[in-house]
């Protein structure tokens, strides 16, 4: 690392790590963008500058891809074993930082530590499923129907692979896409969130000292991620993008990867709903609603955005939750004490309000919360609110903050109806104690995952993904690795 590149963040001793780069990671080395320019990074709990970093360009997004490419064959052909053992050493990196890395994400995202904790380990637990996988990629070999030849299928690595990560898991949507792409055997370019950029440029050191050559992983911030990703998305040797963001985003970039016919993953927004029928262990709901709802402060593509409760249970639903919501502690998401951290920016603030607003104009009650929290820091206090009408924002729009949004349904029909009326299909909540139901109910849902008692649908051995203008593809178990792999088919008369 060489000295302008590295940098103290304020207010972080850093005790337990090192220095953060700041840096792009090109090949060997970090560096400054070609232009020289810098970008201010902010911790969304004060507003003020953390650090800066370096700005890349057109031109450094291409050297990137040199870097990835000079490096792919021998990659391609590192036993897999050896890739094995280098993501296992990836991730016991990971895990002897956890406090450390734990604390960064707080500083540039402002979630709370627990939250941040939890993502550190989710994070580091997509290394070892992927070193556990790299020595499984089995191929297929069957008789031709017509007996004259044997049909030999290999999973070979894609190639070249951009990687372009959001800001609300700064960690764990860069491991989810970083670690299956090791395991298959392809080099890659990360374009990180320019809000949370100093997580991934640690993580990119760890994987430096823990074994990953040069030019495996390469790491791009730049403030003209349009410009900068089209660039590389045109160059023949990138043959894999794996995106996760929002849905205007990821059509934007289907279509940059159209003109070179580049396999694309697309992990894009959500708009899950969470449906308690009467039958429901009430106490259950809300534990699996707090997570749903409350997990990163509402800043998850799986968060519970639209809550549909049977009208039996309604009201023991919202007094509970609202006394539940209503204790956590707001504030800074590196103290301590802090339950609901900050949200990213003033913007999504504004939003927060906007669509809250909107719902209560248009007959809503507020039962908790409902107004912005004080700054400095961009803060919006857990909030509940009830009696949702029909056409209100907040039913087809992502809230990605702490405001749960309930309306009630009379029976089973409508609940269904209602949870598929929107054009996302990422993940769907379900809460009763007639198991038969909540199959049948999780099977006509129109979600790539269904949640059936539990508030939690995440987990690196699992396929995540959605559909409908929730994505393409899965990321995460076997399916996330087969993602970063072509099938080669030979044909063989022996
Ligand atoms: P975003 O605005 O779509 O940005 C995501 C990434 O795309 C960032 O790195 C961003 O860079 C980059 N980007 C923006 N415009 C681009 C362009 N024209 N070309 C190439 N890259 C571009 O999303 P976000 O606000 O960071 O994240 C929140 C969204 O992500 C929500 O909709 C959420 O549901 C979704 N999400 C989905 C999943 C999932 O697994 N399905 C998981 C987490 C989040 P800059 O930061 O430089 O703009």
């Amino acid at each position: 690392m060489t000295e302008n590149t590295s940098y103290s963040v304020s207010g972080f001793s850093g005790e337990g790590g090192f220095p953060i780069p700041t840096g792009l990671l090109i090949g060997a080395e970090w560096r400054e963008g070609r232009e020289g320019n810098r970008i201010d990074v902010l911790n969304p709990s004060t507003g003020e500058t953390l650090t800066t970093i370096a700005d890349g360009t057109v031109e450094d997004g291409i050297a990137a891809v040199d870097a990835a490419s000079a490096a792919a064959a021998e990659w391609a052909a590192t036993p897999p074993r050896k890739r094995a053992t280098i993501l296992l050493a990836c991730y016991e990196a990971m895990v002897e930082r956890a406090d450390w890395l734990a604390y960064l994400i707080s500083l540039e995202n402002g979630k709370a530590l627990p939250d941040a904790r939890s993502e550190v380990m989710y994070a580091a637990e997509f290394f070892r499923w992927y070193a556990e996988e790299a020595v499984r990629i089995n191929g297929e070999l069957a008789m031709a129907p017509a007996g004259g030849n044997r049909i030999m299928v290999q999973y070979q690595p894609i190639g070249v692979s951009l990687l372009i990560t959001p800001w609300n898991f700064p960690a764990a949507m860069a491991t989810r896409k970083i670690a299956p792409a090791l395991a298959a055997g392809c080099t890659c370019i990360l374009k990180p969130a320019t809000e949370t950029p100093l997580t991934a440029l640690a993580i990119g050191e760890i994987l430096r000292n823990a074994g990953v050559p040069d030019g495996v992983v390469n790491i791009i911030n730049t403030r003209k991620a349009g410009p900068v990703c089209s660039a590389i998305l045109h160059d023949p040797r990138v043959r894999k993008l794996s995106f996760t963001g929002s849905t205007p985003v990821g059509r934007t970039l289907l279509k940059e990867a159209a003109d070179s016919i580049i396999s694309c993953s697309m992990e894009l927004g959500g708009n899950a709903p969470f449906i308690v029928f009467d039958d429901a262990d009430l106490d259950a709901a809300i534990e699996g609603a707090m997570v749903a709802k409350m997990r990163n402060g509402g800043e998850a593509c799986t968060a519970a955005n639209r809550f549909y409760v049977q009208e039996g249970i309604h009201d023991a639903f919202v007094e509970k939750l609202a006394a539940r919501m209503g204790a956590l502690k707001l504030g800074a998401g590196t103290d301590p004490a802090t339950q609901c951290g900050a949200m990213i920016n003033p913007k999504a603030v504004e939003k927060i309000q906007s669509l809250v607003d909107d719902a209560v104009a248009k007959g809503a009650s507020i039962v908790l919360g409902g107004k912005p929290g004080e700054g400095p820091g961009f803060y919006y206090p857990p909030s509940v609110v009830t009696g949702i009408p029909d056409g209100a924002e907040i039913l087809s729009d992502e809230i990605f903050g702490p405001v749960a949004a309930i309306r009630t349904f009379s029976d089973q029909e409508q609940a269904i109806a209602m949870a598929n009326d929107t054009e996302y299909g990422l993940a769907a909540y379900v809460y009763t104690a007639d198991l038969r139901r909540g199959l049948q109910v999780s099977e006509r849902l129109e979600y790539g995952m269904v949640a059936l008692n539990r508030g939690l649908v995440s987990d690196p051995a699992a396929p995540f993904g959605g559909v409908k203008q929730s994505g393409l593809g899965r990321e995460g178990s076997h399916h996330g690795l087969i993602e970063f792999t072509e099938a080669k088919y030979i044909a063989v008369t022996w």
